[in-house]
């Protein structure tokens, strides 16, 4: 079982207390790097969501002064980077990624924080310039209202900074669910969050699997926004079970991210953005380069590169010196990346780095090797489906034309890349490529500064920005004479 003064209360937390827990409806939380169960958290459902929700009505009935938001923003930043040691270990623990990775995690989580906390004068009303109708008009941002936030296991932390930080500013009061796998980064988060004197009921946590919780938070007339961060065929439920109830939705959904290198590119440059993109997390990131579409004159070069460092990543458990890649989540996770490895070598594919996966046993972590595959065809699985693994298809193209055709040629529209020399060729790509965000020579993904957000079936709303704020706030106009 795993100890930390972060992890006093394994419970939910409720209208500014820890919930005590059903010891009839619990969930175990397995750390995918050894098959342990390091905790048991309950299970909670409609009733306390309900009340999760209420609270939260209730305290919306207060509203915050900018000053006090701005105070809470950097007083849970400063607390998140005091503690980021012990936060990072946590998640490493429940989600295996390396403990330096895990720590990054936390500085990229508090960012968020601190950068609404300069943000918060957005919000001040404003006067129009004009004055239509010889009326005064002010602008008001008020708070949409109590807001919802579920989130991923993949960054337990980060993926509900990006949504809390936002509601916070704009003032909502939030009930969150993590998702069931990874909840104990988000407990430690709200023993921070207690320390930070948020009115009780201004931040509520929930904890269990999906069901009840999510069907409590779709009907409840209360919740006037849900902030999704998952699976497309996820987002997809959250729209047809909120559609009775007309809820507004922001959704952060899957993708298929294409990593275009132009055969002008700077082969290393791009090789090492690629290690950095497609293997942190074990390839378990919604913006990580799914399809690695290299232009034919340097595929050579360039798969040669990227194998001699796809054979160096040392995998094993996350909380030992020197591993750079940790294990998938759990077991389904890891047959989808065999499913699609298996797919594309039947077809005629090459494996060019890693080794044949070994079955994990029972109670052991499910470790993938980091694989690439040459000779990928545009039929396989692995180009049309997201795989979530350390999985590296590296797939040939001859023009411009073909590769911006085949890169779209996807229902998502999260992230891209594109690697070349020449900044005439970029203005000509990036633009016809439908994605939310498109590194240009950078593997980089989201920062807090950025608006980030996905196009087609990879969701809708931003998160980042002060675009980040907009799915948070009611515009409200005061016209008088
Ligand atoms: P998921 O299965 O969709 O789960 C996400 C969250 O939704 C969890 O809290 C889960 O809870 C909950 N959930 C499950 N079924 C639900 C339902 N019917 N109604 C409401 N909520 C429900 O996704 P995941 O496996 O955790 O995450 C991987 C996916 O997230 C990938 O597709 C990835 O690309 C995407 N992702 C996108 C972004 C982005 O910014 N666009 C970022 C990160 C991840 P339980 O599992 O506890 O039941």
């Amino acid at each position: 079982m795993i100890r930390s003064a972060l992890l006093k209360s394994m419970n939910g937390y409720i209208d500014g207390n820890w919930c005590p827990a059903d010891a009839d409806r619990t969930v175990p939380v397995i750390n995918p790097a050894t098959g342990e169960t390091i905790a048991i958290v309950p299970v909670m459902g409609r009733d306390e969501t309900n009340r999760a929700v209420d609270a939260a009505a209730r305290t919306l009935k207060t509203p915050a002064s900018i000053e006090q938001r701005r105070k809470w923003l950097s007083r849970l930043a400063d607390l998140m980077t005091q503690h980021r040691d012990e936060l990072g270990r946590i998640i490493t623990h429940e989600h295996g990624k390396p403990l330096a990775e895990a720590q990054a995690e936390v500085d990229y989580a508090a960012s968020f924080f601190r950068y609404y906390a300069g943000c918060v004068d957005h919000l001040q009303p404003k006067q129009l310039s004009e004055r239509p109708r010889n009326h005064t008009w002010t602008v008001y941002y008020r708070p949409a209202g109590v807001a919802a936030l579920i989130t991923p296991w993949n960054f337990p932390l980060a993926m509900l900074a990006k949504k809390f930080s936002a509601a916070l500013v704009a003032d909502c009061c939030c009930v969150i669910k993590p998702s069931s796998k990874t909840p104990l980064s988000m407990i430690a988060l709200f023993s921070l969050i207690e320390q930070i004197g948020l009115p009780p009921g201004k931040a509520n946590l929930v904890l269990g699997p999906a069901g009840e919780i999510s069907d409590a938070l779709c009907e409840h007339p209360a919740v006037r926004v849900i902030s999704f961060t998952g699976s497309t065929s996820v987002g997809k439920k959250l729209i047809a079970k909120t559609a009775p109830h007309l809820k507004r939705l922001a959704l952060e959904l899957g993708g298929n991210a294409p990593f275009i290198v132009f055969d002008d590119a700077d082969v290393d440059h791009a090789v090492d953005q690629l290690m950095a993109n497609k293997f942190r997390g074990a390839g378990q990131t919604c913006v990580c380069a799914n399809r690695v579409y290299v232009q034919q004159g340097i595929a050579d070069t360039f798969s040669e590169k990227l194998a001699a460092c796809v054979n160096a990543i040392k995998v094993g458990n996350g909380m030992e010196a020197g591993i750079t890649m940790g294990p998938l989540i759990d077991r389904k996770a890891f047959d989808k990346v065999k499913r699609h490895v298996d797919d594309a070598i039947s077809q005629g594919a090459v494996r060019v780095a890693g080794a044949v996966p070994i079955e994990p046993q029972p109670n052991q972590g499910c470790f993938f090797p980091p694989t690439v595959l040459r000779g990928i065809t545009a039929q396989m699985e692995c180009v049309n489906d997201e795989t979530f693994g350390p999985l590296a298809p590296i797939i040939e193209f001859q023009s411009e034309a073909e590769v911006i055709e085949a890169a779209n040629r996807t229902e998502y529209g999260l992230a891209a890349y594109v690697f070349t020399a020449s900044d005439e060729r970029a203005a000509r790509v990036i633009p016809r490529l439908s994605f939310g965000h498109v590194g240009h020579n950078t593997g980089s993904g989201p920062t807090a500064e950025a608006p980030f957000g996905g196009m087609k079936h990879s969701g809708f709303g931003r998160e980042g920005g002060l675009e980040g704020i907009h799915d948070f706030i009611e515009t409200q106009t005061v016209p008088r004479p």
